[in-house]
């Protein structure tokens, strides 16, 4: 007997390189079954998905989902599990001395995955406090006060099973080597702003990430991608080359339509899509994993590359695609149900400049290890 059967879908399934109608069976929480039509009679729950995408679980590897301890955080179960984003990494909310009550009174209690970059800053992403506050000319200009590599170490050794690396945002580059020198005692990864270009990539090794890829933010100092006449800088040709990864971490100030648009043209193409969702964003131009993930296709990637950028790619960079980003017999049942509209769709950068799509992905079910915890596209 099997807990729940979602029929007559188009499966999206990279991690297989699936692109066809199947159906999917789930029990004891874990993908049982994925083949043409599998008998509806031997299941509880049998979802009609006829017409609508079903991919594995999102993975959104950019957020900010430490609700009520940060005022910038946003919820995960609202913003993330109901928009089709099954797990989630939380990038740097929390530093050494505030993560254990992320962990308490969020992550165990969320039904959403939650995995955490822990920030190389103390006290986590205190600077945006309010505008009239100067925390980050502060942290930036005196590092050694806001950091502790020891305790950085201690709490990621003490939480390796939710924490897998160190953020640094919003720091000198003084930070940054402090960021490298906690990840290689602790043997994780570093996620890195795309800021300080090209310096902040030597600081990176294979498996580590750059986010927000696409920004333009100070383009005359050459501070991210491209350079003052729009060139792709060569530093991140050879940070491919190493194992760097890229991470589009949309934002509310770091996508850019005609950042974008170059870096494509030269070949640079986001490893994972990611939303950095937080109060200031949520709301747009970002809103969720599917409206992100459809700006990637107006701007020339198939559906299977951003689902793939969105499921597959973010779980191998977890260390986690046996489980998550596949629909493999034996993974997580974690499942999104997409509905690709077509027609005639707005979509704004962090500039306030439009396009107009002819395609927009939109979540219309989602099902949380073998559990559905919505569904907005057939009738039982
Ligand atoms: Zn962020």
């Amino acid at each position: 007997m099997f807990d729940v059967i979602v029929k007559n879908g188009v499966v999206v399934d990279p991690s297989q390189g699936i692109h066809e109608q199947k159906d999917i069976a789930m029990a004891h929480g874990r993908i049982v079954e994925l083949r043409r039509c599998i008998n509806a009679s031997a299941a509880r729950h049998v979802l009609n998905a006829s017409g609508m995408v079903v991919t594995p679980g999102l993975i959104d590897l950019h957020v900010h989902c430490n609700a009520n301890l940060m005022h910038l955080a946003i919820d995960p179960e609202t913003a993330c599990l109901l928009k089709g984003s099954t797990t989630v990494l939380d990038a740097g909310s929390t530093g050494e001395l505030n993560f254990m009550g992320f962990r308490k009174y969020v992550i165990e209690k969320s039904k959403t995955g939650i995995f955490a970059l822990l920030n190389i800053e103390s006290l986590g992403m205190v600077e945006f406090a309010r505008a009239n506050q100067k925390w980050p000319e502060l942290i930036t200009g005196q590092d050694e006060l806001f950091i502790d590599v020891e305790g950085t170490c201690e709490v990621i050794h003490q939480n390796r099973d939710i924490i897998l690396g160190i953020k640094w945002a919003h720091h000198s580059l003084k930070g940054l080597a402090l960021a490298r020198r906690a990840a290689d005692s602790s043997n994780c990864i570093v996620m890195a702003e795309n800021h300080h270009q090209p310096i902040c990539l030597k600081y990176l090794k294979n498996g580590d990430i750059i986010t927000h890829l696409y920004h333009g933010l100070r383009m005359e100092q050459n501070d991210g991608l491209l350079t003052v006449d729009g060139k792709v800088q060569p530093e991140f040709y050879e940070a491919l080359k190493r194992g760097v990864m890229l991470d589009l971490g949309h934002g509310a100030g770091s996508f850019d339509w005609k950042v974008a648009e170059s870096g494509l043209s030269q070949g640079i193409k986001p490893d994972t899509i990611s939303t950095d969702l937080h109060i200031g964003s949520i709301n747009g131009p970002v809103y969720d994993m599917p409206t992100t993930m459809s700006k990637l296709m107006l701007l020339g990637m198939t559906l299977e590359e951003v689902i793939e950028a969105s499921t597959f790619k973010p779980a191998k960079i977890l260390g986690k695609q046996d489980h998550l980003g596949t629909l493999k017999e034996g993974a997580f049942a974690d499942i999104t149900i997409l509905k690709d509209m077509k027609g005639k769709f707005p979509f704004f950068d962090t500039k306030g400049e439009g396009r107009i799509g002819k395609q927009k992905l939109e979540t219309v079910g989602v099902i949380k290890r073998g559990k559905i915890v919505f569904n907005l596209f057939t009738v039982n």
